[in-house]
């Protein structure tokens, strides 16, 4: 489990019922949803809950660090909760489905220094791309 919802608590986040909700739809592992797919679930918890209060959320959870948005070319940013454990994703390029994966080694360490233009580095993101089993 990815304990979104712990997290938030630890921190001492407001919890309202609508962020509560929000939160509760995120949790969980390979949780990759599309801010409108947080928003279906979300209200059919809370039917009263706004899109823009589901987007608004969001934004908090990414800037605390608490949720990651993954960039899947020509598709909708997704929202991960997994983001206390650093991972990459396999994306199928037929229906858009996305995977948590732990590449052998630190990805951030197979860039030798000569291809690092005197950049500090602190971060890397790798994206698999093919078909899943349900595509191929
Ligand atoms: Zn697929
Ligand atoms: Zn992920």
């Amino acid at each position: 489990m990815s304990d979104l919802l712990e997290r938030l608590r630890g921190r001492g986040w407001r919890l309202t019922s609508q962020r509560r909700v929000v939160a509760q739809v995120l949790d969980g592992d390979h949780v990759h949803l599309t801010a409108d797919e947080v928003h279906a679930l979300a209200a059919r918890r809370l039917p009263e809950i706004s899109r823009a209060t589901v987007y608004n959320t969001l934004g908090e959870l990414v800037s605390l660090g608490e949720v990651i948005e993954v960039s899947t070319a020509g598709r909708a940013m997704r929202y991960d909760p997994n983001a206390r454990h650093p991972h990459q994703h396999l994306v199928c390029s037929g229906c858009g489905t996305v995977r948590d994966v732990h590449p052998n080694g630190d990805p951030l360490a197979v860039l030798p220094a000569a291809e690092r233009f005197g950049f500090t580095v602190s971060d890397v993101e790798v994206t698999y791309r093919g078909l899943c089993p349900s595509c191929g």
